[in-house]
């Protein structure tokens, strides 16, 4: 095992994985900007060092300011977190250049998934069903035009190195065609420098549910079921929860493995996620996630297992500590994501804390950065916690989750607590009736 790593992220995350060092017994190091002197995690670890100015480029993304602090404090490896680096091929050539082991998948497999047409030819090889759509990259409008007339409409057009919700336009049929095909590609070019895209059906009504899996990169693998993560605005998630309501045993010993088997072939190591839109009991591969999760709690909550530490594990060359048949999954858990925004358009609401208490009891884990006076800086992500609940069911975990958020306080800010106090008060939210479409019409017809 590592001696001692460095942490190149910041917030929530990089408090997590303090914890898990801290547990282990390895020295954890953590990098601020600063912007970030007085956070919690730089608080929190056992060494800290100022990696540069508050913009990230300068910053938590700067490759020789994180190469540089990694041999001044002589840590051996780097876990990115999620998010920055953490999918950066680039990032993990420069890290094996200097000796200091990347604490995730190799430069390959995150170059493979990190484009999407890569990645869905790759899945498909490995037998995993994907989205009907078109053959790789779409050049041309006409070749647009004629995918669309061969799938049918409504189209979902994609930009191959999208990200984050963004670069996806819908057209309804033919003739929204050219402006969702044109400002796909914009925003493919604007956001990541790449202005390829591709074509897939646009599904009317799936889920979203997404595999967690695992392996040691010596060719064994192991799934840890399901996410259901359709709760979303702007194709970005707010709420998660394992198991997934609408997900039998079978199907997910069904899906699971082609996802274990997809990614024991590959001789894949460390965490990863395989999305899947699934709609009227088929699984449809829409791309794969090569780090920890945002939402890998809900899957510890029903695993009862440490992903972090497992992370450090086979970076260090160790095996994994479980096998498939160890898993079992163990009643219900679910996430909401705190954010400080101001509703009903979600505007990032930075500022200072004046109070903050963190929900407590059975069932009840806060993964979060904030404290008493802490000032939120306006340069970095808007999520500032995350609240997640363990029940032996469903109900039990909603239950758990309404007297949590009742408990938790962040004054000085606006946040997305009272979005989840009146979700649990809608009834597809109590019976998991919910699409990946059903939380935008919500909030059209609750908070416009
Ligand atoms: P990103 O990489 O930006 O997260 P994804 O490809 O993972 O993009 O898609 C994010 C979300 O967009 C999905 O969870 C789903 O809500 C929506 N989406 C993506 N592809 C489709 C599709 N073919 N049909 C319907 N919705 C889709």
């Amino acid at each position: 095992m590592f001696d001692k790593i460095l942490i190149a992220n910041r917030g929530e995350i990089a408090l997590r994985v303090v914890r898990a060092c801290r547990e282990m017994g390895v020295k954890s190091v953590a990098v601020h900007s600063t912007a970030d002197s007085d956070a919690m995690h730089v608080r929190m670890a056992d060494e800290a060092i100022c990696i540069g100015p508050p913009s990230s480029t300068q910053s938590y993304l700067s490759f020789p300011a994180l190469i540089s602090a990694c041999e001044i404090t002589g840590a051996q490896a780097i876990h990115p977190g999620y998010g920055f680096l953490s999918e950066n091929a680039a990032f993990v050539q420069a890290c094996e250049d200097h000796d200091i082991t990347f604490i995730g998948p190799t430069a390959e497999h995150i170059r493979i998934m990190g484009d999407k047409i890569s990645a869905k030819d790759t899945m498909k090889e490995l037998g995993v069903p994907c989205v009907p759509g078109s053959d790789g990259g779409v050049p041309t409008l006409e070749d647009a035009l004629k995918v669309g007339e061969d799938i049918g409409y409504p189209v979902i057009i994609k930009a191959t190195a999208g990200g984050g919700g963004k670069g996806m336009k819908v057209a309804q049929n033919a003739g929204e065609m050219e402006r969702a095909f044109q400002s796909a590609r914009a925003e493919g070019k604007s956001n990541f420098g790449n202005d390829e895209v591709y074509i897939e059906k646009y599904l009317t009504t799936p889920r979203h549910i997404e595999i967690q899996v695992f392996g040691d990169g010596k060719g064994n693998a192991v799934h840890l079921g399901e996410r259901d993560c359709s709760l979303q605005r702007r194709h970005q998630k707010v709420f998660e929860e394992a198991p997934g309501p609408s997900i039998t045993p079978e199907l997910r010993a069904r899906i699971g493995k082609v996802c274990a088997d997809a990614v024991a072939r590959i001789n894949y190591i460390g965490a990863g996620t395989i999305e899947f839109l699934f709609e009227n009991d088929e699984f449809y591969f829409i791309e794969m996630n090569t780090r920890l999760q945002v939402e890998h709690p809900v899957t510890e909550g029903i695993f009862g297992v440490d992903l972090v530490r497992e992370q450090l594990q086979v970076a260090a060359g160790m095996p994994m500590s479980f096998t498939q048949d160890d898993l079992k999954i163990n009643g219900h858990a679910i996430e909401v994501r705190i954010n400080a925004e101001r509703l009903p358009n979600f505007a990032p609401c930075p500022g200072q804390i004046t109070q903050y208490h963190a929900p407590g009891g059975l069932g009840v884990r806060m993964d979060s950065a904030l404290y008493d006076g802490y000032r939120i800086p306006p340069y970095y992500d808007s999520l500032i916690g995350k609240l997640i609940v363990h029940g032996r069911d469903r109900p039990e975990a909603l239950a758990r989750l309404g007297r949590a958020l009742g408990e938790l306080i962040v004054d000085g800010v606006d946040t997305t607590i009272p979005l989840f106090h009146a979700l649990l008060a809608e009834e597809d939210v109590q019976t998991g009736n919910y699409n990946i479409h059903w939380l935008e019409h919500w909030l059209e017809q609750n908070l416009a």
